[in-house]
């Protein structure tokens, strides 16, 4: 069975986080952040070495294992119940990242929706990322030529996953409103998915 699935996408820092977690804690909603995934890692881990080494420079993990680990915690999230996908919409943040992720995932989502959350400013986009470094000891976000390499990457590589599901599923959502707003226009386009 594919899993029915809406993406929230866009830059870092953009609000992502935020939202996921809150529509994750709605009944039948469950919210799968790869990066919290991926931090989860014991460090000296080789997954867990693998994400240090990319992240901190401020770009993506490969493809094939970030997959691989993404799909075991899909499976173990089933095994324990926390996600029941006959019942769950699937509420991914942070993957697929790429076009080939996408490819790579066809059969395993059924995408329903595809939330744009679109911030129009970039100075605030970075200083939220280095406040954000501080409060949660995030390696990636205390370095400004790394939050600029993560923009420039989420541009080049990740973009791309707008064009791949198309405009049909497409929902821009207007990030630069506060986050009850974000979350209003979120829930209206939510329930009719
Ligand atoms: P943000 O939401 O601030 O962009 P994340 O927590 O989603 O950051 O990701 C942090 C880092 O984890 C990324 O910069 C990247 O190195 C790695 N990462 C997360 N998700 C993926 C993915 N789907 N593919 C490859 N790398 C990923």
């Amino acid at each position: 069975m594919r899993y029915k699935t809406v993406l929230l996408f866009g830059a870092p820092g953009v609000g992502k986080g935020t939202q996921g977690k809150i529509l994750g804690n709605i009944p039948n909603f469950f919210h799968c952040a790869c990066g919290d995934v991926f931090r989860s890692m014991k460090h000296d881990s080789p997954i867990g070495q693998e994400f240090l080494e990319y992240s901190s420079r401020g770009e993506l993990v490969p493809d094939e294992p970030t997959i691989q680990l993404w799909r075991e915690f899909i499976t173990a999230s089933t095994r324990t119940g926390r996600f029941r996908p006959e019942a769950d919409t699937l509420v991914l943040d942070g993957i697929p990242r790429n076009e080939h992720q996408a490819e790579m995932l066809k059969e395993t989502l059924e995408v329903l929706a595809v939330f744009y959350l679109k911030c129009t400013h970039v100075a605030e986009l970075t200083e939220r990322l280095q406040r954000r470094a501080l409060k949660e000891n995030r390696l990636d976000d205390a370095n400004i030529d790394v939050i600029r390499q993560r923009l420039k990457t989420y541009e080049k590589e990740s973009k791309p996953v707008l064009d791949y599901y198309g405009k049909k599923l497409l929902h821009p959502i207007n990030a630069d409103q506060n986050p009850a707003k974000v979350l209003f226009d979120l829930l209206r386009h939510l329930v009719k998915v």
